[in-house]
C-alpha cells in the first residue's frame, strides 16, 4: 500500500495492475471472464473453480486499471509524476510485465503515429513520455542535451536496435566484437559498441523508436516469436543546465528507462512445465533475477543480486537508491489464461 511505501524510505517501487479487455475473437466465442477489477479499492479479484468450488482470490496494488481504462488514464495517473522526477534528476524505470498477449507492448508503445505525425489516442507510455519531456523542457526554456539508446536482450545477449542496417546482429561495428557489458570501474556498467543517438526534437525520437520497433518485429518473424522471450529497453538520458540563485552553473542528470519485458509465461512456476522449459534453455534468467532484485530492494535484505543477470546489471544505476521504479503488470480477463494470470498477480504482488 502507499502508506507502506512511504515508510520504505529510499525504496520507491510502485506496482500497477492493468487488465486488457476481451478481444473480438474472445467475445465472439463467449470466453468466460474470471477477473474483476475494482479501481476505487485498487483491487483485482480472480475467481478460480476447483472441484466445483469457487475460490476468490483478491490482490491489492498501488493502482488498478480495468478493461475499459484508456491509455491516457494510465499515463496521467501513473507515469506523468514519474517523468517529472526524471527532469528533477532521478533515474526512473517503467517495466511492463506479463504473459504474452496481455498488452505489454500496447501499454508501452500503443498505436502507430498517424501520417501527419500526430499520435493517436491509443498512443502508449513511450510517445507520451517523450512529449511530456519536451513540453516541460521547452516551457522552462532549459538548456539541455538528450541522448537515447534502444536495445534488446535475448538469451542474455544484447542486440542494438539502433545499429546501422548493415551491421550484423550482436556485433559492435567499431571493434567487430560482440556487444558487451563492461564494468566502468566506478561501480557502473556501460555497453561497449552501443549506438547513442543525440536527439533535439520529439519527432527525432519518434522516428528512432519506429525504426527500432520495426527491427524488433523483423527479428520476431525471423526467429520464431523471439520477441516474446526478449526484453527491450528504451532509455532517454537528459542533462539539464541550471543556474543556482548565486549564479553557479549546475548540471542535473536524469534517466528514464522504458522496458517491455519478455513474456512472463517463460518463468511459470508450474513444476512440470518449468522442467521442460529449463531443458529447452527457456527459463529467462533476467526475468527471474529482476524479481529477486526488486524483492531484495523492497524488503531491505542486505544482498541485492544485481550481478546475476544482464538486465539487472544494465539497469543497476536505475534500481535502488535514489530512483523510482514502476511495474505495470498486465493480465487477460479470460478463463483460459487464469493460471498465468495468478502467477503474474503473485509476482507483481510480491514486488510490493
Ligand atoms: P504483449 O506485448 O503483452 O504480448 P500486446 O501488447 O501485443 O501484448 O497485446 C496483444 C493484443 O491485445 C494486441 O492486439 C493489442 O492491441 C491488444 N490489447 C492489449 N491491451 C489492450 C488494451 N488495454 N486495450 C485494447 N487492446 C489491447
Ligand atoms: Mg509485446
Amino acid at each position: 500500500s502507499s502508506s507502506k511505501l512511504e515508510k520504505d524510505k529510499g525504496v520507491n517501487v510502485q506496482v500497477l495492475l492493468r487488465c486488457r479487455p476481451l478481444n473480438e475473437d474472445e467475445q465472439r466465442t463467449r470466453t468466460p471472464v474470471v477477473i474483476s477489477c475494482n479501481e476505487g479499492r485498487r483491487e483485482v479479484c480472480a475467481v478460480q473453480s476447483i472441484a466445483n468450488k469457487q475460490i476468490d482470490r483478491t490482490f491489492m496494488f498501488d493502482k488498478v486499471f480495468g478493461p475499459t481504462s484508456q491509455q491516457k488514464d494510465l499515463y496521467d495517473q501513473a507515469v506523468y509524476p514519474i517523468v517529472n522526477e526524471v527532469l528533477e534528476g532521478y533515474n526512473c524505470t517503467i517495466f511492463a510485465y506479463g504473459q504474452t498477449g496481455t498488452g505489454k507492448t500496447y501499454t508501452m508503445e500503443g498505436g502507430a503515429r498517424k501520417k501527419n505525425g500526430e499520435f493517436p489516442s491509443d498512443a502508449g507510455v513511450i510517445p507520451r513520455a517523450v512529449q511530456q519531456i519536451f513540453n516541460i523542457l521547452e516551457a522552462q526554456c532549459a538548456e539541455y542535451n538528450m541522448k537515447v539508446t534502444f536495445l534488446e536482450l535475448y538469451n542474455e545477449e544484447i542486440t542494438d536496435l539502433l545499429a546501422p542496417e548493415e551491421s550484423p546482429k550482436f556485433i559492435d561495428d567499431k571493434s567487430k566484437k560482440p556487444i558487451a557489458l563492461m564494468e566502468d570501474g566506478k561501480g557502473g556498467v556501460f555497453v561497449r559498441g552501443l549506438e547513442e543517438e543525440i536527439v533535439t526534437t520529439a519527432n527525432e525520437i519518434y522516428k528512432i523508436l519506429e525504426k527500432g520497433s520495426a527491427k524488433r518485429r523483423t527479428a520476431e518473424t525471423l526467429l520464431n516469436k523471439q520477441s516474446s522471450r526478449s526484453h527491450s529497453i528504451f532509455s532517454i538520458t537528459i542533462h539539464i543546465k541550471e543556474c543556482t540563485p548565486e549564479g553557479e552553473e549546475m548540471i542535473k542528470c536524469g534517466k528514464l528507462n522504458l522496458v517491455d519485458l519478455a513474456g512472463s509465461e517463460n518463468i511459470s512456476r508450474s513444476g512440470a512445465r518449468e522442467g521442460r522449459a529449463r531443458e529447452a534453455g527457456e527459463i529467462n534468467k533476467s526475468l527471474l533475477t529482476l524479481g529477486r532484485v526488486i524483492n531484495a530492494l523492497v524488503e531491505h535484505s542486505g544482498h541485492v543480486p544485481y550481478r546475476d543477470s544482464k538486465l539487472t546489471r544494465l539497469l543497476r544505476d536505475s534500481l535502488g537508491g535514489k530512483t523510482k521504479t514502476c511495474i505495470i503488470a498486465t493480465i487477460s480477463p479470460s478463463i483460459y489464461c487464469l493460471e498465468e494470470t495468478l502467477s503474474t498477480l503473485d509476482y507483481a504482488h510480491r514486488a510490493k
